[in-house]
């Protein structure tokens, strides 16, 4: 089968792989049907993380192709999205949400989805099936979220967006735009978009945003608090993971306010005693986007949402390398594969 290999940093090529086979009785294979480029496989791309001959790739959604002897609750034919993280379901960590940290959890990049087939592993507790074949239009959709979407939306949950809420957004990449409509979803009065590009203004908007903001770091912040009487947001969305964006974001909230931070950080350090007195409550990690998988599919199915319009350059897998180029050239935002 074709599958993305990431050489070395800007070295992607599609190649041939081993086709997947069923490793544990826990196992399901699928074929992919769509798969995506994330922001953060930049990371490796651009050198600042380690890179060498990977496999690439972990978002999907596709046809369960073979399944091990102990799953149960997907069948070959099944049309699925699973996270980014796979995970049991069963176990404490699981049952309480946070299936992203199951005691038994496997990174989906180990596995490499941007490729013709995957091995899922946990079949059972990461996929969901859809209720039959979606139309072709929903894909996009569905595939965002794997993990864009339900990324976004943990984040704002974590954020505690709400009705009676003014929530602010850091970052305008596919998560941060998601999590405008996760934040509209979940009923919050104002949501006030940081973006300083013109055609992700434009999908905030389309997602809910009511206030664009275009300064960044202290001024960003201080346009925050200019806009809340003075007192800051009380739910914040980090997206980003670098220093300025997290700074900027604990200076966006308000005492008592929540932030939801989703960007995987890197070098990124809090000043405790700065902490201690913003006495905000932060909460993230790596999005249980589990949790929230079988209401978004609805919403989705049920055409409530279009989370899909994140992608705004398709190519087939192997053109990968392109896509690659795009995201990092910043010519595109969101890139979906199809296989
Ligand atoms: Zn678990």
């Amino acid at each position: 089968m074709r599958g993305v290999i990431m050489h070395a940093p800007g070295d992607v090529r599609v190649e041939d792989r081993d086709m997947p086979t069923i490793e544990q009785s826990t196992d399901a294979i699928i074929r992919v049907t769509a798969t995506c480029i994330c922001g953060s496989d930049l990371w490796p791309y651009r050198g600042v993380e380690k890179v060498d001959h990977t496999p690439m790739g972990h978002e999907y959604v596709g046809v369960v192709s073979e399944i091990g002897a102990d799953v149960k609750n997907v069948k070959v034919g099944d049309f699925v999205v699973g996270s980014f993280v796979a995970s049991d379901n069963t176990c404490e960590i699981c049952q309480a949400g946070y299936q992203s940290r199951c005691v038994h959890h496997v990174m989906m990049g180990s596995v490499g989805t941007q490729a013709e087939y995957a091995r899922i592993p946990l079949a059972d507790g990461t996929l969901v099936a859809t209720p039959g074949t979606p139309d072709p239009e929903l894909i996009p959709s569905l595939l965002a979220a794997s993990d864009v979407l339900g990324t976004g939306w943990f984040a704002a949950v974590a954020a505690e967006a709400g009705p009676g809420k003014t929530v602010a957004v850091v970052g305008d990449g596919a998560v941060g735009l998601l999590a405008i409509l996760a934040a509209k979803q979940l009923g919050a009065d104002r949501i006030i978009a940081m973006s300083r590009h013109a055609d992700r203004q434009a999908l905030a908007r389309r997602f809910g945003a009511t206030d664009i903001v275009e300064e960044r770091g202290r001024e960003g912040a201080a346009k925050i608090k200019e806009l809340t009487n003075g007192l800051g947001a009380h739910s914040v969305v980090e997206a980003v993971g670098t220093q300025e964006s997290m700074d900027q974001a604990i200076r966006a909230t308000r005492p008592g306010g929540h932030i939801g931070f989703v960007g995987v950080t890197h070098n990124v350090s809090i000043d405790g005693l700065k902490l201690f007195f913003s006495g905000v409550h932060l909460h993230g990690g790596p999005a249980p986007v589990r949790r929230f998988l079988p209401d978004l599919i609805q919403l989705i199915w049920d055409r409530e949402i279009d989370p899909g319009v994140v992608f705004d350059l398709t190519l087939p897998l192997e053109e990968a390398a392109e896509g690659y180029r795009a995201m990092d050239e910043r010519r595109a935002t969101k890139v979906l594969l199809t296989v």
